[in-house]
């Protein structure tokens, strides 16, 4: 049997492992810590609920937004690999779930139950090996990695490549990235609080609902409804992160970090409208409308920078997809896969990322099971 490896132990890597187990001998690398444990983000996703899909992925006339886009013609070329994969999970491994609106949560709304169920469906031959891969040498076919302070090496056929990004509790190194000798875009941190320019102390531990909308030079560019949570020095809350992925959009597009602000209007939320007069309005509203002498319902904060990787919940950045075939193996190299966070593809909250990088998987899969 060829040798098929696995570079990161995390979402990306369980459904090639529940299902081609026949088919390849299947070495997983992931990351040596403290407790040792596959797939670790789905216990801490969706604060403990983990959100793993989005109703959106599964009707191609919801990508043609500007974060699906990309993504379009992976999922729906040979077949409608989203809904395929849906059926594989709720079909074929009989996972049950609930929604809220458009947004997936295992039945039991707790992330174990995704994770336990998953995990044991893994075929216990599997080889899943707890240290750090450093380098990737496509040319010999080899990955080396570090296993009790000396290096050992590990020969492949096919590698899926997918260590995911920096966020949360990784470290920024390239190394690995850099090994496997394929352009990528740096990392920076996504769905993630803001630091904001504007004194928030006083308001520090607040919740505040609105139309929060991103301004460029002033004009509203996107406005979406949510809760903000204030922090100490910036703006944190689902809406909050969602609007840091577009920060980023607009980064790399070359606008300048001076031009891009922030509004609240915190006079209309889900259809009802703010009639009452001051005496309706929480303390701490009332007193930072005073001091800052703000006469009507928007607060207005301009953008100062991210919060670092380990609070955000995804990178910004990543290998080129268009380096990819619809398969998700690479142009150059029909031996390696590319997949999860460790694209450029950059989604918002809501079960996108995960969701994405399960279809991604099943994709890959389905490749892998028919050479
Ligand atoms: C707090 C939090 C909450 C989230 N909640 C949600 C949610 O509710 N819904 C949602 O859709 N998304 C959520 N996400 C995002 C989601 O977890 C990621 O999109 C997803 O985990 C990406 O999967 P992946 O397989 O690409 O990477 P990961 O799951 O991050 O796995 C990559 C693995 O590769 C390993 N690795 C990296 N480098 C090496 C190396 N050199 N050698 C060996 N192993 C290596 C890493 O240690 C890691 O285990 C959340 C993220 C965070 C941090």
């Amino acid at each position: 049997m060829d040798e098929l490896v696995i570079i990161g132990g995390g979402i990306s890597s369980l459904i090639p492992a529940i299902e081609l187990s026949s088919k390849y001998h299947i070495t997983i690398f992931d990351k040596k810590r403290k407790n040792d444990i596959l797939a670790r983000r789905i216990l801490v996703a969706g604060n403990g609920r983990c959100n793993f899909f989005n109703e959106k992925l599964l009707n191609s006339d919801n990508y043609d937004v500007f974060y699906l886009h990309k993504l379009k013609d992976f999922f729906f070329n040979r077949e409608d690999f989203p809904n395929a994969f849906f059926h594989y999970l709720t079909d074929k491994l009989s996972f049950s779930y609930y929604k809220e609106g458009d947004l997936y949560y295992p039945f039991f709304n707790r992330s174990e139950s995704i994770y336990n169920f998953l995990i044991s469906k893994i075929d216990s031959h599997i080889s899943v090996n707890f240290n750090d891969v450093i380098k990737i040498d496509r040319i010999k076919k080899e990955v080396t990695y570090i296993a009790n302070e000396k290096k050992s090496v590990k020969p492949y056929d096919k590698i899926i490549f997918a260590p995911g990004g920096f966020s949360y509790d990784r470290e920024v190194d390239y190394s690995l990235l850099d090994s496997l000798r394929i352009p990528y875009r740096p990392f920076s941190p996504s769905l993630v609080p803001i630091k904001v320019r504007e004194k928030t102390f006083s308001l520090k531990n607040q919740r505040l609902r609105g139309n929060c909308s991103l301004l460029v030079k002033g004009k509203i560019i996107y406005s979406e409804e949510g809760e903000v949570l204030f922090k100490e020095d910036g703006l944190s809350g689902i809406v909050i992160m969602n609007l840091s992925l577009y920060i980023n959009e607009l980064i790399k597009d070359g606008y300048n970090k001076d031009e891009i602000s922030i509004q609240i209007d915190f006079s209309r939320y889900q259809g009802f409208k703010l009639i009452s007069d001051l005496s309706a309005y929480p303390k701490f509203l009332i007193e930072y409308l005073k001091k800052n002498k703000i006469k009507n319902s928007k607060l207005l904060f301009h953008f100062q920078d991210f919060y670092p990787f380990k609070d955000s919940q995804v990178s910004y950045g990543g290998i080129n997809i268009e380096l990819l075939n619809h398969n998700f193996s690479s142009k150059e190299d029909k031996n390696l896969y590319a997949i999860g966070e460790v694209l450029d593809v950059n989604l918002p909250c809501g079960g996108y990322n995960i969701g994405s990088t399960l279809i991604e998987s099943y994709i890959v899969m389905r490749d892998l099971w028919k050479k």
